[in-house]
């Protein structure tokens, strides 16, 4: 159980974990990061959604 992935990140906040994002709005735009500490990008034009969640986490290579 976690409630990790209910959290939204906004638009230049810090990017805390590498992985695939995706918007909160109906159309679940993605947003592709591999560099942790990089901030999110504005979400796209028309989003009716507020931020970025995490959809998948990368799998850190060993
Ligand atoms: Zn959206």
């Amino acid at each position: 159980m976690s409630d990790r992935s209910e959290q939204v990140y906004h638009p230049g906040e810090i990017v805390p974990e590498s992985g695939i994002y995706e918007c909160d709005c109906a159309q679940h735009y993605e947003y592709i990061t591999d560099v942790r500490g990089h901030r999110f990008p504005p979400v796209h034009k028309e989003c009716s959604g507020s931020g970025w969640k995490l959809k998948d986490a990368a799998h850190p290579s060993p």
